[in-house]
């Protein structure tokens, strides 16, 4: 079986040059994400260029991702060697923009001494040291460190998000994210959201024609209002990194469990990133536990994993995407479909006001059990704008979904969607008339085969093109 959940992986100084992007992309990489916090938005916008450029050449639609930093504090720069903080020990912070020294470190956060209050924990990198605010000394924030380690260049900072007062999205992002619409990138990543309000601040036309808005879960207030979140996002981000400072790490295997339930039950795409396979930053084969950690990942529901520093910075970044397709792609077959349909006909599907909304869940849920009923090989979906594709990849269907839309846009940005195979029509409106040339242009790629019966959903025209109002059972001639 060809693997069915989707990976992202994050470009980096290790992965930017046309040779590795196409072996990442052979590989199996499915969406390019560009991190917005390292770098300058020339090298960002050179990078998205150059990863379109190589996708194109390839043939296959795959997806780019701009990750906007949101309001993420770091340290100034730490000395070349990197400084050993060991447990126990008393560190000073400032607030400041230049280096750090093994003496005082440096904060960009202005409001540092104001808004961490003692007893605070804060952490550097994602976990690796943690410290504990004791309190303020003049212009310094003294902290005690609780777990020690060696933070190297300019690590990230959290601060837990109820204090911090920095609103996302920070005029920064606004200037990041309208550059990459401009550009046409097919989705943006919003970082350390508290609020569906967040999510509409960002303000860019609806999908496809505005990129796909993924929201990060990485804050407690984002955890209290996850339903409004969800509802205002295109696709969510379980982003463990962030997420796993904010609560005990005990907490963080129940939150991925969670977050990716509520939003199956509305179908939203839903990624787990970060450390998935870590120790392959460095070495030649995954941990066993992350090897379980993938697998367990795809049996929580998740529609894409992600890779972060693993392809950006990594020794090997196309045998990592090699290596988690592998994981992937063994763990889908394990997946069990059965008893995921079960449970989603149990969680309760709150009818929605939006009459189309409502409509696309019956349309879908009845394609499910139609290519249920008759063993489909394929359902394939006509979407302008990927919604009844998203709609129906959560019901997890053992047949292939194939997504077909005439914008281009959307094609891209259902490599986001489990499982589905995206299509390009040429053509104006999407409606009934392209079915034929959608099932001929199938069986040309071998999707399907002469003989096979499958399950088309697609809009009769009667809403004009808008809705998705037909289940139909075809065998392929
Ligand atoms: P980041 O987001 O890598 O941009 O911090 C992901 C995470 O926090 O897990
Ligand atoms: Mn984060």
């Amino acid at each position: 079986m060809p693997r069915r959940t989707k990976i992202i992986a994050t470009i980096g100084p290790a992965s930017d040059d046309e040779k590795t992007l196409r072996g990442m992309i052979d590989a199996g990489m499915d969406i390019a994400r560009i991190g917005l916090a390292h770098e300058t938005l020339e090298l960002a916008l050179d990078r998205y260029h150059r990863i379109r450029k190589v996708a194109e050449e390839s043939g296959k639609p795959i997806g780019i991702l701009a990750d906007l930093p949101g309001p993420k504090v770091r340290a100034g720069r730490m000395p070349s060697e990197g400084l050993h903080l060991t447990d126990g020990m008393v560190v000073s912070l400032t607030p400041g923009r230049s280096d750090s020294t093994p003496e005082v470190i440096q904060v960009d956060y202005d409001e540092l001494l104001t808004d961490i209050h003692d007893g605070d924990l804060l952490t550097f990198g994602d976990g690796a040291v943690q410290a504990q605010c004791l309190g303020r000394k003049g212009d310094l924030l003294e902290v005690r460190i609780i777990h020690g380690g060696l933070v190297k260049g300019r690590p990230g900072i959290h601060i837990p998000s109820d204090r911090l007062r920095i609103p996302t999205p920070t005029p920064e992002d606004f200037r990041l994210a309208d550059a990459f619409v401009d550009a046409g990138v097919d989705m943006l990543a919003l970082s350390f959201v508290r609020s569906a309000h967040d999510v509409r601040r960002i303000g860019t036309e609806p999908y496809p024609r505005g990129p796909l808005v993924v929201a990060k879960i990485e804050t407690r207030a984002a955890v209290e209002n996850l339903d409004s979140i969800i509802e205002a996002s295109g696709a969510v981000m379980v982003a463990r990194g962030d997420l796993g400072s904010e609560f005990p790490i005990e907490e963080l295997p129940h939150l991925q469990k969670e977050i990716i339930r509520r939003c199956i039950t509305v179908g939203r795409p839903v990624i787990t990133a970060t450390q998935m396979l870590e120790s392959m930053v460095q070495a030649p084969s995954p941990t066993r536990a992350e090897a379980s950690d993938v697998a367990n990942a795809v049996f929580d529901g998740s529609s894409t994993l992600m890779l972060s520093g693993e392809t950006a910075i990594g020794v090997d970044p196309i045998h990592v995407v090699g290596m988690m397709s592998r994981i992937a792609a063994r763990a889908d077959e394990e997946f069990d479909y059965p008893g995921w349909s079960q449970g989603l006909a149990e969680l309760h599907l709150d009818p929605t006001d939006v009459v189309e909304d409502s409509i696309t869940d019956a349309m879908t849920s009845a394609a499910h059990r139609a290519a249920n009923g008759v063993g489909a090989k394929a359902i394939i979906c006509l979407s302008r704008s990927g919604f009844t594709v998203r709609s129906i990849a959560r019901f997890r269907p053992q047949a292939k979904i194939l997504g077909f839309s005439t914008d281009p846009r959307t094609v891209n940005q259902l490599s986001m969607s489990w499982g589905t195979k995206p299509y390009h029509l040429e053509g104006g409106l999407l409606t009934e008339e392209l079915v034929p040339e959608a099932i001929d242009h199938a069986v040309a790629e071998g999707d399907v085969h002469s003989g096979d019966v499958v399950v088309v959903l697609a809009g009769s025209g009667i809403h004009k093109g808008r809705v998705t109002d037909t289940v139909r059972i075809v065998r392929i001639p």
